[in-house]
């Protein structure tokens, strides 16, 4: 007799118990990795353990350096919770152990991406024919997306990249912005097409590419081109004018991709939509879930409007594969085999919210960007260094690149929220990204006096410049 439930109940259990304090507890973990592994580590036992008792010592093991990504206060990266219908699905995800390769081991897994889709496409406006992957994240998406955009070039210089490689292949041209995300160049580089290759194309101070640059450096790329755009700057939020830069990938026939890992959300709302005008002219797309959906880690689609290429490029082909004809197989859009069934998070996250819960919860963040910007740049000194278009906040607190430091390390050090800093032009600053459900306006406030206070200790008592 197998219980197949055994661990559940002592798994829900503490779920229950850190999702309960997630509001509370300290943003930032207690020990380091080498704390953990002083709980947990030691050589693999002989003899098993019972399932509750596993659970039970792996959470006592983990707690202390488990972060509070999740919770209301973590502005570091772009992190994003889980709302609650995605995370109960996400669970029975594990319990269903669905393998969404094909359709013939797991027609609901099947549905649910085709449905899902459906959903994804129709909240950003992009076309409807359009296939989608449900890959692990941003990088993964944008490495699926530039693998269809290199078949598609090639294919047109009359080259089959998926038999032939890229060994004598007819050169190609890749434009991308120079604030273009570090996941396009790791892509770049997982595609042979090296990391170092792009011609970089100048951006103006918000990050944002120049069109007039980009058409002037197709005007001296000839043959097959790609072109990498990007809704929503990973540090500003700032979007790439897609309108002239479709125009010109247009008249140049390039490929045009765009990494909205994030920022593509705002197509979903109607307050922001005006930062998308465009984007649809694209021919591929890269947006996570687990960012801004809110849905748990891992869950990412990768959108390309020419699902030829995408099959092309991502296909599963071998003599043991049954294919059932007419239905779809998640593995031919995506670079894994086997994989679980993460569409279905994704499913519920879009259902618990609809339409308007997706545009609400997108507006709502960025307001409280807004807000948060509000209160740090009334902080003495202090500049707030990007147009707050989205749900980013660049601060600069007074005293150097080394004050700005310390005011990031005091922060962490505080724990009420959780942030982290990057070079901007040249200066080291402090990043927010609002990015939660569950975040609310007092949160940011809270966090915004803990913010101030960390600049004030790092300036000392009497505001003088003590580093
Ligand atoms: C986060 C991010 C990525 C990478 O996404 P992952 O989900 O971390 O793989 C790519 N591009 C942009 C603009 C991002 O913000």
């Amino acid at each position: 007799m197998h219980d197949r439930t055994a661990g559940l109940s002592a798994a829900a259990r503490h779920a229950r118990e850190f999702l309960g304090g997630l509001d509370d507890r300290p943003v930032a973990a207690r020990v380091d990795a080498a704390g953990v592994r002083d709980a947990l580590g030691g050589p693999l036992p002989d003899r098993g353990e019972a399932a509750d008792a596993v659970i039970d010592g792996l959470v006592a093991g983990v707690e202390p350096g488990l972060v509070a990504t999740a919770g209301p206060r973590h502005f570091g990266f772009v992190i994003g919770g889980a709302l609650p219908a995605a995370l109960a699905a996400d669970w029975l995800v594990s319990a269903w152990d669905q393998n969404a390769a094909f359709h013939s081991l797991s027609p609901a897994a099947a549905a649910i991406e085709e449905i899902t889709s459906g959903w994804t496409l129709d909240l950003f406006g992009l076309p409807k024919t359009a296939s989608v992957g449900f890959v692990t994240g941003g990088q993964g998406a944008n490495t699926t997306c530039l693998a269809a955009a290199r078949h598609a070039v090639l294919a047109k210089a009359g080259w089959n990249v998926e038999d032939d490689g890229l060994i004598g292949a007819p050169p190609m041209h890749i434009l991308c912005g120079e604030r273009a995300h570090a996941t396009i160049d790791t892509a770049l580089r997982q595609l042979g097409l090296g990391a170092r290759t792009p011609i970089r194309i100048e951006a103006d101070d918000q990050g944002r590419m120049r069109p007039d640059a980009l058409r002037d450096a197709l005007s001296h790329a000839a043959g097959p081109t790609i072109v990498c755009a990007q809704a929503g700057n990973v540090a500003t939020g700032a979007f790439d004018a897609f309108e002239p830069i479709a125009d010109a990938c247009t008249a140049h026939g390039a490929w045009l991709h765009v990494d909205g890992a994030f920022g593509l959300w705002a197509a979903a709302a109607p307050a922001l939509r005006h930062l998308t005008v465009g984007v649809e002219r694209a021919d591929s797309w890269a947006v996570d879930a687990h960012k801004w959906l809110n849905v748990p880690y891992d869950g990412a689609m990768a959108i390309v409007a020419d699902s030829d290429a995408h099959v092309a490029a991502m296909g599963l082909a071998g003599p043991y594969l049954v294919a059932d004809p007419g239905q779809r197989d998640g593995t031919n859009y995506v670079p894994e085999s086997s994989r679980r069934a993460r569409a279905f998070p994704i499913y519920a996250a879009l259902r618990s919210l609809g339409r308007t819960g997706v545009a609400e919860l997108i507006e709502r963040n960025c307001a409280q960007a807004r807000r948060m910007a509000e209160r740090l740049g009334a902080i003495p000194g202090a500049r707030i260094v990007n147009d707050v278009v989205l749900n980013q906040v660049l601060v600069r607190l007074p005293g150097g690149d080394d004050a700005n430091r310390a005011a990031v390390a005091a922060v962490q050090r505080d724990g009420t929220c959780w942030l982290g800093g990057t070079t901007w032009n040249d200066e080291y600053m402090l990043r927010v990204s609002v990015s939660n459900w569950a975040t609310t306006d007092d949160d940011v406030d809270r966090s915004a006096e803990a913010i101030a206070r960390a600049a004030q200790a790092v300036r000392g008592p009497a505001g003088a410049e003590t580093l």
